[in-house]
């Protein structure tokens, strides 16, 4: 099919993810047609580097032919077992135990989804559960972060809090709440970690006070906030939120969508700082993109009492036809596999104060007030005044400006609201890969001034 005739078929019926609709019929689809370690090639045979590792899930980079061989097996063994009915299959048990054996020690039980957004969704529906089980049913009120974003399911959306996943959607629901983000660049307290750890943990007390501890639930947060801008709190916070929930007798959910898999350095945030979830969520670098899957790592406490609630008779009535897909499953385990034994996770650690340093470097250049990153997941947030922190009119469209001349420079990343770039390149990156990235970002920022 010639491109232009894809580009109106698209356009005819195709509805994309978070896009303004009427702006996407407008411009047209943009079209990618293959990929090899950190570098797509769209159909018009332009060369990109890919810094944002197609949507902070592709960290193996593209075209691992291992991952191919495997998803190849499966499909040609049994490219389909379900998990109803006491049934199971041999990809799936091993990649939870895999899962188990390295995830944060209090999580002992997992569930597979087929993404993030339905992971976010099996933990509320399990967490709700758990407290009806055992007999707390009054606790039903949720707390999540402003800025922070969940996924896009009915419910989960609602603990997303960023306002367009709730305009025209009747959300967010009377039981979901939210606290200021931990934003050091931002804060009161002029980004003095342990004022923005105490303001996080004051703000938590506050609203758990507000609704009375006996009617909440769970926090949910994600570890660094990805979609919200790539907010990174000081290293500690993550901790003090968690014990404040354990002392305010309510769930804490880390949903490590995107901090999971290496993405920060450790497999899981969590591990980098210590701290143990009652309930993890986790998708994207599962599979690192190659197939769906998602999954909602437990602890027993929640599991025994899901399963005590229900007894020896009655279902758990939560499930869907692909969890635990088993081509999906073969596919996480030898994603894994490349994260150890492929040495994906030295890689990124050593690339990752290149990467630091390279983000902070553009702290010179007048368009930017910070520079971010923890890992290889990273941000730079452009500013109209940098003395002031004023940021540009919106109207100015400057995000989409810059995204648009960045990919006619060769270079792909991801230009969120507030004039705030978000980039996750690949746990596959060279340190020449850096270059090009650096030397393409700055060329486009010198453009866009
Ligand atoms: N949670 C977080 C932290 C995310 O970043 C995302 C997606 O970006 C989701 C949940 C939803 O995942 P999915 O898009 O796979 O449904």
């Amino acid at each position: 099919m010639p491109t232009s005739a894809l580009i109106e078929s698209d356009r005819k019926h195709l509805i994309h993810p978070v896009a303004s609709l009427r702006a996407h019929e407008a411009r047209g689809v943009t079209i990618l047609e293959s990929g090899r370690g950190a570098w797509l090639r769209d159909i018009d045979g332009n060369e990109l580097l890919d810094a944002f590792s197609g949507l902070w899930c592709v960290n193996t980079g593209y075209g691992h032919e291992s991952i191919v061989r495997v998803a190849t097996e499966q499909m040609s063994r049994l490219p389909y077992a379900t998990g109803y009915f006491h049934f199971g299959c041999e990809p799936a048990i091993r990649l939870a135990e895999q899962l188990i054996d390295k995830a944060p020690k209090s999580l002992r039980h997992v569930y597979f989804t087929l993404g993030g957004s339905d992971a976010v969704d099996a933990a509320i529906r399990y967490i709700t559960n758990y407290y009806n089980a055992t007999g707390r049913p009054q606790k039903k009120q949720f707390i999540a972060l402003e800025r922070g974003y969940h996924g896009s399911s009915s419910v989960g959306a609602g603990l997303t809090a960023l306002p367009v996943f709730h305009q025209n959607f009747d959300l967010p629901l009377p039981h979901q709440h939210y606290i200021p983000s931990p934003y050091p660049y931002r804060s009161e307290s002029g980004g003095d970690p342990q004022a923005v750890i105490a303001e996080s943990v004051a703000a938590l007390r506050a609203k758990v006070a507000e609704l009375g501890a006996e009617r909440v639930a769970a926090f949910f947060c994600e570890p660094i906030q990805g979609s919200g801008g790539v907010i990174v709190p000081p290293k500690g916070w993550l901790k003090a939120m968690r014990d404040a929930c354990r002392e305010l007798g309510i769930l804490f959910v880390a949903d490590e969508v995107i901090t999971g898999f290496g993405r920060t350095g450790p497999l899981f945030a969590c591990e980098g700082e210590g701290v143990e979830p009652d309930l993890m969520t986790v998708a994207k670098g599962l599979t690192a993109g190659y197939a769906p899957m998602g999954a909602v790592l437990m602890s027993d406490e929640v599991y025994q009492g899901i399963a005590d609630g229900a007894g020896t008779r009655a279902a758990v009535g939560h499930g869907q036809t692909y969890s635990a897909h088993p081509v999906s499953a073969a596919i996480g385990l030898e994603v894994m596999r490349l994260y150890h034994e492929g040495g994906l996770l030295a890689n990124a650690a050593a690339q990752a104060p290149r990467f630091e340093a390279g983000l902070r470097e553009l702290l010179a250049h007048p368009l930017v007030g910070d520079a971010r990153s923890r890992g290889l997941l990273g941000a730079l947030e452009l500013v109209a005044d940098k003395a002031t922190k004023r940021r540009f009119d919106p109207a100015l469209n400057l995000s989409e400006k810059i995204a648009s001349t960045a990919y006619r420079n060769g270079l792909i990343f991801r230009a969120f609201n507030d004039n705030i770039l978000g980039f996750a390149p690949a746990l596959c990156y060279t340190g020449e890969e850096f270059g090009v990235l650096f030397e393409r970002l700055k060329k486009t920022l010198d453009t866009v001034l």
